[in-house]
Formats: C-alpha cells, sequence, structure tokens
C-alpha cells in the first residue's frame, strides 16, 4: 500500500467514531488511517465488533444520528473532504459516486416496489434522463448481473438470496460509483452461491473501474479478491499492506494469530490455533496496547505504552511496540 496522495482515491486520518449507550461511550473507531488506491481493492478485515462496519458508515456518513458522533478525523474522497459537506451535497455522492452493499439484501430492498423499479429510480435520481432511458439501463444492469430482463417487474419476494444480492448489486453499480463499498456481501448467502456472487462483484467492479472497500471476515475472501488488506484490531488498523506483504509476511501478533487460526485441508484440526481470550470492552479499552491482554509477547512496556502505527518495511504498517523494534 503506497502513501502517493495523487493515486489515492480516499484518504482517512485519524477517523475517531463513539456510541453513547446506556450512559456508556462506546469507542468504536479509534483513531483509523488508511488510504485506497484507484481501481484497487483494499480488504477491511477484523473479528466482529473491530469497527470495520463504523468505518463504511462514517465514510457514507449514514452512522445514526441519535447515538454515533464522528469526534475526530478526516476522509478526504477524491480530493473532496467529506465530513465537512451538508447532508445536501452528501446525498449527491452516496449511490453516484460512492454505492455501498450490505450483508442483508433484505436491509437495501424495498419489499413492496418491483426490482427494476428500484434500480431505475437510483439511476434517474443522479442522472438527468427519461424514465423510459432509466428503464432500459435498469434492464441492462439486470443482465450484467445475470438476471433476464423479463424480471424487471417482479417482486423482491420472487428472488432467491444469491439473486436478491445480485440486485443490490446492480443498484450500487448503477451509476457507475469510484467508490464500492462491500460489507459482508456474501457472508448471508448459501455457501455455495457466495463464490458465485463474490466472483461477480469482482469483475463488475472491473469493467466499471470502480475502486472497492471489502469488509470481511474471511482472509479466503481477501486472498481471493484484494490488492491491499488493513487488519483491523477494537477499532484501530493493526497492520496493513499489500495483500503480498500480509499474506507473506504476517509480522503484528493478532494478524499471525489470524492466519493460524484458519484451517487448511492438508492440516489436521489439532494444529489449529485460535487466538485465546476475547476483545477488549469497547466501552472500556486496556490501557496500553488493546492486544495486550491477548497477546503471548507482552512485555510490561506494552500494558502502558500506546504502540503507534509504524511503517516497518517500505509499504508495510504494523502497531507493535516489539515490531517497531524488530524483535518480533
Ligand atoms: Fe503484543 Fe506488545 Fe505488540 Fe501489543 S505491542 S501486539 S502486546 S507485543
Amino acid at each position: 500500500m503506497q502513501n502517493v496522495t495523487n493515486k489515492n482515491l480516499l484518504t482517512i486520518k485519524n477517523l475517531q467514531v463513539q456510541y453513547s449507550s446506556e450512559g456508556n461511550i462506546v469507542h468504536a473507531v479509534n483513531g483509523i488511517s488508511l488510504e485506497m488506491r484507484k481501481g484497487k481493492t483494499l480488504g477491511l478485515v477484523g473479528e466482529t465488533g473491530a469497527g470495520k462496519t463504523s468505518t463504511a458508515k462514517a465514510i457514507m456518513r449514514i452512522l445514526p444520528e441519535v447515538s454515533a458522533k464522528i469526534v475526530d478525523g478526516e476522509i478526504a474522497f477524491a480530493g473532496q473532504e467529506l465530513l465537512s459537506l451538508t447532508e445536501r451535497q452528501m446525498r449527491k455522492i452516496r449511490g453516484q459516486k460512492i454505492s455501498m452493499i450490505f450483508q442483508d439484501p433484505m436491509t437495501a430492498l424495498n419489499p413492496i416496489a418491483r426490482v427494476g423499479d428500484q434500480i431505475s429510480e437510483v439511476i434517474k435520481l443522479h442522472n438527468d434522463i427519461s424514465k423510459l432511458e432509466a428503464k432500459e439501463r435498469a434492464m441492462q444492469m439486470l443482465e450484467k448481473v445475470g438476471i433476464s430482463r423479463d424480471r424487471y417487474h417482479e417482486y423482491p419476494h420472487q428472488f432467491s438470496g444469491g439473486m436478491k444480492q445480485r440486485v443490490v448489486i446492480a443498484i450500487a453499480l448503477a451509476c457507475g460509483p469510484e467508490l464500492l463499498i462491500a460489507d459482508e456481501p456474501t457472508t448471508a448467502l448459501d455457501v455455495t452461491i457466495q463464490a458465485q456472487v463474490l466472483e461477480m462483484i469482482n469483475s463488475l467492479k472491473d469493467s466499471f473501474a470502480t475502486s472497492m472497500l471489502l469488509i470481511t471476515h474471511d482472509l479466503g475472501v481477501v486472498g481471493k479478491v484484494c490488492d491491499d488488506v488493513a487488519i483491523m484490531y477494537a477499532g484501530q488498523i493493526i497492520e496493513r499492506g499489500s495483500k503480498e506483504v500480509i499474506f507473506d509476511n504476517p509480522v503484528h501478533p493478532y494478524t499471525k494469530g489470524l492466519f493460524e487460526a484458519v484451517p487448511r485441508i492438508e492440516d489436521d484440526l489439532d494444529r489449529l490455533h485460535p487466538i485465546t481470550g476475547m476483545p477488549p470492552d469497547p466501552t472500556n479499552l486496556p490501557q496500553g496496547c488493546y492486544f495486550s491482554p491477548r497477546c503471548k509477547y507482552a512485555i510490561d512496556e506494552c500494558k502502558t505504552g500506546k504502540p503507534e502505527l509504524e511503517e516497518i518495511a517500505p509499504g508495510h504498517f504494523c502497531r507493535c511496540i516489539l515490531a517497531s523494534r524488530g524483535a518480533l
């Protein structure tokens, strides 16, 4: 992952997101900084609760207004600072320049509207074209995601889970966005069709020359489609780099643990090494390194010192006191 700003579509600096819940402050995103290269796919990887979806919602500016707050940070998209835009300005960006695919297609589809109309509505909203032209483009989008144009007038309940997600993908890509955020796009689907849908998202993203932020907990998915990888833990990026760097030479103890916990067909199950312990309570984060209660390499300094994300090799960043000293 390069730090060349003119090649970056998205640059996030020190993003911090908090929720208030029953009198507690939930520290969901704790100072994320990252860059996304134009035309590339960045995999944002981590366990549930690591802050991946909150980061995506902050980019889209769709965090719940009542409970969530962006406390600090900058999000520059194509040279424009998103956090200073008005809601009206953001509406022009959402759907047209940045689109999002959610895990569950039913949260994105209106159950009482025809699927074709849901696609053409988005096209009409962002383009000065007639209803008829928008309908024709929607039919073309249906075909691009492998659904016959004859099904334009059907309702979501007439589609299987995989087909619904294809419709969601058609809506997300209908206006040729520069950035597609895909939040666990295949997790809710049957295992048998996950690979198909992922393959389709990936090839459409290439044909539309769209960059993709792929949120996932699945390293297998990252291995198949990502160019760059950022590993999240407790609302922070703890390691990032190109896919080759992260897969061939993971350094952070948490990243190493993730790879050791993935079952491989040639290994017997006794040799799996799950990461012991649980992620920290986001209302009461540890004082020093957030991973220190689970880290087998932790030294006293890790319990008080706050490790920064440092470049330990060209393009390879790691948030670990020992890794920064070359001691891992
Ligand atoms: Fe482990 Fe210390 Fe590195 Fe944190 S800073 S990951 S506790 S070695």
